[in-house]
């Protein structure tokens, strides 16, 4: 674990139609945020989540094709490639109040979304291949 402090904290609306993983990227590289915590509400026209197989050490990916509330969005802000990289995974329900989860992919679009951002003053984490799990993980200081 490092310690870092809060820098500071961003609160607004993510534009309609846009695709939410790249929304909060683009959001970070324009305000030069390489730490820090994110946490989202609303809605989206449908969404693309992913599922890590741990034994096969890929990817599978599930599109739900259909307007969800966004029950929760909760992710962090690191390094990866020398770039700022948000990872978030994302809980959704749809018009029958059945939730379904995973890690938020690009493919996800937003309805209407009220994010919070928030930039953190600590060392640098930087994402690196892990042998143990295939993935890329923080490489601790
Ligand atoms: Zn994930």
């Amino acid at each position: 674990m490092i310690a870092c402090h809060i820098e500071k904290t961003f609160l607004g609306r993510l534009p309609h139609d846009g695709d939410l993983l790249e929304e909060l990227t683009k959001f970070c590289v324009e305000h030069e945020i390489h730490l820090g915590r994110v946490e989202a509400i609303g809605a989206v026209k449908k969404a693309r989540l992913g599922y890590y197989h741990q034994d096969t050490r890929k990817y599978a990916f599930h599109e739900i094709d259909e307007p969800m509330e966004i029950l929760n969005l909760v992710g962090n802000i690191s390094l990866k490639d020398d770039q700022p990289f948000v990872h978030a995974h994302v809980t959704l329900a749809n018009r029958h109040g059945q939730a379904f989860g995973g890690h938020l992919a690009p493919g996800t679009i937003i309805f209407a979304c009220e994010a919070m951002v928030q930039s953190l003053r600590g060392p640098s984490l930087h994402r690196k291949p892990d042998e143990p799990t295939g993935l890329p993980l923080w490489e601790m200081p």
